[in-house]
């Protein structure tokens, strides 16, 4: 029994801190696919969660903490052009927007099913996901400064704020939140 505990908490830590990290690396992996769009530079990385770093894989660290994500560019010839900068920008709401709509998805196929793993079901599960991913899609898409301790780097701007920024073709460019 006491093993059977133990197991529930374990599969639970790693779906919320798990599910939280693959949130976040999905959101900055969308500006990643707008940078690419613009150029063919390789001069970013992504920084995901805050706190003391517990991983570096290639050019994506992940930290303890998963609060927020950055993709960094320390390539000042970018943004050539505006679409550059607003592309980049949009596309890391863009792909939480649709994983939002398949955690949706989720949540509705598992309604009223008791079954899934140890303590939690998989309709607890998928809805957890769902509301941290409307935790992070408004935590970007809401023009803002992050506070410094939730700052890696150059970036203090959420994803919102740096598109009115390009619309109004204001501010410097390092990357996005
Ligand atoms: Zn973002």
């Amino acid at each position: 029994m006491a093993n059977e505990k133990i197991i529930s908490i374990i599969v639970k830590v790693i779906i919320i801190w798990g599910g939280a990290i693959v949130s976040i690396a999905f959101h900055e992996i969308g500006h990643l696919a707008g940078y690419k769009i613009c150029t063919k530079s390789a001069k970013w990385n992504i920084v995901i969660g805050t706190g003391r770093r517990f991983i570096s894989v290639k050019k994506m660290q992940i930290h303890l903490i998963p609060l927020l994500g950055f993709f960094c560019i320390s390539d000042d010839s970018f943004p050539k052009r505006k679409r550059d900068d607003i592309l980049t920008t949009i596309g890391g709401p863009v792909f939480s927007l649709v994983l939002l709509f398949i955690l949706q998805l989720l949540v509705m196929t598992f309604r009223g099913n008791n079954s899934g793993l140890s303590i939690y079901t998989y309709e607890e599960a998928a809805t957890f996901l769902r509301n941290y991913n409307i935790y992070l899609i408004l935590f970007s898409v809401i023009p803002m400064k992050y506070p410094p301790f939730l700052v890696r780097g150059k970036i203090d701007t959420s994803d919102g704020l740096q598109l009115l920024n390009a619309l109004l073709k204001k501010g410097t460019f390092s990357g996005e939140g």
